[in-house]
């Protein structure tokens, strides 16, 4: 037989108004010791109270504060017999308040499971009655029955419990969170069900100076603050780390769920003291509602994921919801995912060149190589809609090869008709590929396959790689650097590079961040940005490059301050190589920048 803990509330009332009836009772009941809690639960009774206060004062009772015969209960192996007597008194006390009934005579036989009492089966009868020894041999074996019926219960209920709670926290896992969701979101349920993705700011920052334990403390902390401050119906998971998933039981729609995760938010945010520190962390959330019947439990999730992305490339500590904004992205995304494989065999993706100049000459000195991809249905995508899929999907490295051969492959074909002969060839890198092992031996073969020599080609490489793995980078440059290919770090002054990673890292310049650049002229706090980006270069002996060019005035001032070479609108788009060609003829694009006779000198670089 199947038993749970609610057929076992059945089962056990058919079996105590059986033998209600066949003693000749006036009501019995089944009782569960709780040992933890040193107290008796109800689990049963036959026939059912009529007006049962609220609480329940027979529902849980502590062996502590119970009257004696309750008390006696705890430990009893034998069955326990009263009668109306004067010894009694308290417990007939606790019988006539909760059931009315004045004098009793009772029989309370223990559950019995390896030799210890797990619980009570228990009979009243209004005045008087005797029970034989025959009659308690019976009952002690029902008991037997029921103890081991209850601990088949206890076990699976165990069981279950830790099939769907966290170690750590107690609070719902994955499994039970998902399990509640199909049920919340099953066609016919109110909604619409608010989801909410929780995400702590910096956990891990935590961790690394307080220790790890410091760590649990300072989630199991948040997770009882969650509990006490929450429906008690709301489901609240841990998945996890430093996440978490809120189900709010009560129906609401996107506005009303912003507001109950700002009050959640505030609420992780409050301070904490653990191994000894008062600490806080802030918190990301992300929420996102789904109609019942209509959205499933993945795509209710993964927008609130998303969503909780979009809070932390926010800055973190606050809450977004999901919007058809993401959406269209997320599609996006999916799309990419599903089809950029394809893309880089199937020749949709293609690259573009974006020449570098001397300001003062407009010689040309670079060509950028910028990815893009036909796709089918979308058009024209540039690298921002693809390449963080990639790099998120294992496509990074496939895409960069392809990116590094067809650059390589185009450089040598202009080469071999006498064009881009003292042209450097850009090429951007991602982090992912920076890792991988082989990479320095696919770059020398890849350029000896095209007979091209190293120092004609230079590596973007962004400021957050170094930093990340600084041990790995180094060798991989070096590596590098023997077969003279060059590198650069790209928007820099956007990430963290400081003095002594520059000094360590083989670089030959850096290009400024267009988000500077394109201000000069309007903002002061960029020009003194550029100033510094750029004597910091000349001191490092660093080449200094600067991108987003898109007014006279920026150019102008980039001459002012030394930085020559630059790359940006005003000077020319990315374009396709057919029209990259006629440039490379001439060897020069004309500006006109009207330069004071101080800017022209001779070229530096
Ligand atoms: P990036 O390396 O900083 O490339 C320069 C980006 O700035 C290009 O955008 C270019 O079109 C744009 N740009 C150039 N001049 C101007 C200007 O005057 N004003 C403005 N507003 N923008 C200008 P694009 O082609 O969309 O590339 C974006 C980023 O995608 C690149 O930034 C680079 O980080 C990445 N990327 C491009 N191609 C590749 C590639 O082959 N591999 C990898 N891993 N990343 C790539
Ligand atoms: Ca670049
Ligand atoms: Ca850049």
């Amino acid at each position: 037989m199947g038993v749970d803990a609610t057929t076992m509330v059945a089962a056990s009332e058919r079996v105590l108004a059986r033998l209600v009836e066949h003693f000749d009772v006036d009501f019995s009941y089944l009782r569960h010791t709780d040992r933890e809690r040193r107290a008796t639960v109800l689990i049963a009774e036959w026939p059912h109270r009529g007006d049962i206060p609220d609480p329940d004062p027979l529902k849980v009772v502590h062996f502590e504060t119970a009257d004696s015969v309750f008390a006696e209960l705890e430990h009893a192996t034998e069955p326990i017999v009263v009668r109306p007597s004067v010894e009694s008194a308290d417990y007939q006390e606790t019988i006539r308040r909760s059931s009315g009934i004045p004098l009793v005579a009772m029989a309370a036989v223990p559950l019995l499971s390896r030799g210890e009492s797990t619980g009570v089966l228990g009979f009243i009868k209004q005045g008087d009655r005797d029970w034989s020894t025959r009659e308690l041999n019976v009952l002690k074996a029902i008991a037997a029955l029921f103890a081991q019926l209850q601990a088949r219960v206890v076990a699976e209920e165990r069981l279950r419990y830790i099939a769907l709670h966290d170690d750590l926290t107690g609070l719902a896992n994955r499994r039970a969170l998902l399990e509640h969701m199909e049920e919340r979101l099953h066609s016919g349920s109110p909604g619409p069900v608010a989801a909410f993705f929780l995400d702590l700011d910096r956990l891990k920052a935590l961790n690394d100076f307080l220790g790890h334990t410091a760590g649990d403390n300072f989630i199991r902390t948040l997770s009882s603050r969650l509990r006490e401050n929450l429906d008690p119906n709301d489901m609240i998971a841990r998945l996890g780390g430093d996440e978490f998933v809120i189900v709010p039981a009560k129906p609401m729609d996107a506005v009303a769920a912003e507001l109950e995760a700002t009050r959640i938010q505030q609420l992780i945010g409050r301070r904490v003291t653990v191994g000894g520190e008062s600490v806080s962390r802030g918190a990301s959330v992300g929420v996102a509602v789904g109609i019942p019947g209509e959205t499933t439990v993945a795509d209710v999730l993964r927008r609130a994921d998303h969503a909780l992305l979009s809070a932390k490339a926010g800055g973190g500590n606050g809450v977004a919801v999901f919007t058809d904004a993401m959406r269209a992205q997320f599609e996006l995304q999916d799309d990419v995912e599903l089809n950029l494989r394809g893309a880089v065999s199937d020749g949709s993706l293609l690259l573009h060149y974006q020449p570098e100049v001397d300001l003062r000459t407009g010689r040309i000195v670079a060509l950028e190589a910028l990815v893009r991809w036909m796709h089918p249905t979308r058009g024209l995508l540039p690298p921002g809609a693809f390449v963080s899929v990639a790099e998120a999907t294992n496509l990074a490295g496939e895409l960069g090869r392809w990116v590094i051969r067809s650059a390589c492959a185009q450089f040598a074909e202009w080469r071999r008709r006498g064009l881009a002969t003292n042209v450097v060839m850009r090429i951007n890198v991602s982090p992912v590929q920076l890792v991988s092992l082989d990479f320095v031996e696919r770059i020398e073969d890849i350029l000896r396959l095209f007979g091209i020599d190293g120092s004609s080609v230079c590596l973007e490489i962004t400021e957050h790689v170094v930093v990340q793995d600084l041990a790995r980078t180094q060798v991989t440059l070096r590596g590098l650097k023997r077969m003279g290919v060059q590198i650069a770090i790209d928007d820099f002054g956007t990430g963290y590079s400081s003095l002594s990673h520059l000094k360590a890292l083989p670089v030959d310049a850096v290009k400024i961040d267009r988000g500077f650049v394109q201000r000069l002229g309007a903002s002061t706090d960029d020009l003194a940005i550029v100033k510094s980006i750029i004597g910091l270069a000349g001191s490092f002996g660093l080449g200094v490059v600067g991108e987003g060019v898109e007014t006279p005035v920026a150019a102008r001032t980039l001459v002012g301050l030394g930085c020559y070479r630059a790359q940006g609108f005003l000077i020319a788009r990315p374009m396709p190589a057919d029209e990259v060609e006629p440039h490379l003829v001439l060897g020069r694009i004309p500006l006109d920048l009207d330069l004071p006779r101080a800017g022209r000198g001779t070229p530096k670089y």
